[in-house]
C-alpha cells in the first residue's frame, strides 16, 4: 500500500501516520521529520533547510525531492509506505510521479485530512513531541499522562521552534498558495479521498482505515 497523507500543517498527519504504521506495518516517511533529524545531526543539508523551516517557508524543491528520491529507493518501500508532508508543491508531485515510475511503483491512494484553518494554530501551538521516540501529544487535545513526559517511552517532550502563532501564519499561507492545488491534482488522477480531520483522533483513524479497507 503506497499512500500519501495530505493536509495543512497541524491537521494530524503525523498522529494518524503512527496509527497506520501499526495497522499496515509499512514505513512512515515524513520530510519534516527527515529535515529535523538532519538539523539535529548538523549535516550540510540540515544547515540549508533550517533557515527555511524556522521562517515557516518551504525548503526548496530540489533539496526536498533529493531526500525523498533517496529514501524511496530503499528496499523497505517496495511493500509500501506512508508519505507525510510530501509532496507540497506541484513540482514535487510531478517529481514523485517520475521517481515512482522509475521504481515501478504506483500510488494506491491520497488521503487528505481536512481541518479548517481556524483550528490549526491552536493544534500546532499546543503540540508537544517526544525527544526520544517522536510520539506526538497536544497539551489540551491529547495530553500525556504525566506533563512533559512521553507515555510510550518516558522521554522528555519538547515544543517545535516553528510551532508559534507567527510562524504558523506563514506556514498556512504557504499551504494555501503551494500545497492546496494538489487537491485538484490528485482528484484528476482519481486517487483522492477526503477524511474529516475535525473529529476526535480515534475517529479519524477509524475513518482512514475503513476508507483504505473499503
Ligand atoms: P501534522 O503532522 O499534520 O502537522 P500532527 O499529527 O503533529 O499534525 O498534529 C498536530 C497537533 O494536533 C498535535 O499536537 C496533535 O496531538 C493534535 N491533533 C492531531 N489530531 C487531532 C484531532 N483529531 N483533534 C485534536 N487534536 C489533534
Ligand atoms: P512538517 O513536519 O511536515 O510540519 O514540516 C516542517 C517544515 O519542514 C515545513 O514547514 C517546511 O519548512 C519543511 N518541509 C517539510 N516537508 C516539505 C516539503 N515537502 N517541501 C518543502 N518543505 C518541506
Amino acid at each position: 500500500m503506497h499512500l500519501l497523507l495530505m493536509g495543512p500543517p497541524g491537521a494530524g498527519k503525523g498522529t494518524q501516520a503512527a496509527e497506520l504504521v501499526k495497522e499496515f506495518s509499512i514505513p512512515h516517511i515524513s520530510t519534516g521529520d527527515m529535515f529535523r533529524a538532519a538539523i539535529k545531526e548538523g549535516t550540510e543539508m540540515g544547515k540549508q533547510a533550517k533557515a527555511f523551516i524556522d521562517a515557516g517557508n518551504l525548503v526548496p524543491d530540489e533539496v526536498t525531492i533529493g531526500i525523498v528520491r533517496e529514501r524511496l529507493a530503499k528496499d523497505d518501500c517496495k511493500q509500501g509506505f506512508i508519505l507525510d508532508g510530501f509532496p507540497r508543491t506541484v513540482a514535487q508531485a510531478d517529481a514523485l510521479k517520475g521517481i515512482l515510475d522509475e521504481l515501478g511503483l504506483e500510488l494506491t491512494r491520497v488521503l487528505n485530512i481536512s481541518v479548517p484553518s481556524e483550528d490549526l494554530i491552536a493544534r500546532a501551538v499546543g503540540r508537544r513531541i517526544c525527544k526520544k521516540c517522536g510520539a506526538t501529544y497536544h497539551v489540551e487535545f491529547n495530553p500525556p499522562k504525566a506533563e512533559g513526559t512521553c507515555d510510550e517511552c518516558g522521554g522528555e517532550l519538547y515544543q517545535r521552534a516553528d510551532d508559534t502563532p507567527e510562524t504558523m501564519g506563514n506556514r498556512l499561507q504557504k499551504y494555501e498558495e503551494s500545497t492546496k492545488p494538489l487537491i485538484d491534482y490528485y482528484k484528476k488522477a482519481g486517487l483522492y479521498t477526503e477524511i474529516d480531520g475535525r473529529q476526535a483522533i480515534g475517529k479519524v483513524t477509524k475513518d482512514l482505515i475503513a476508507s483504505l479497507k473499503g
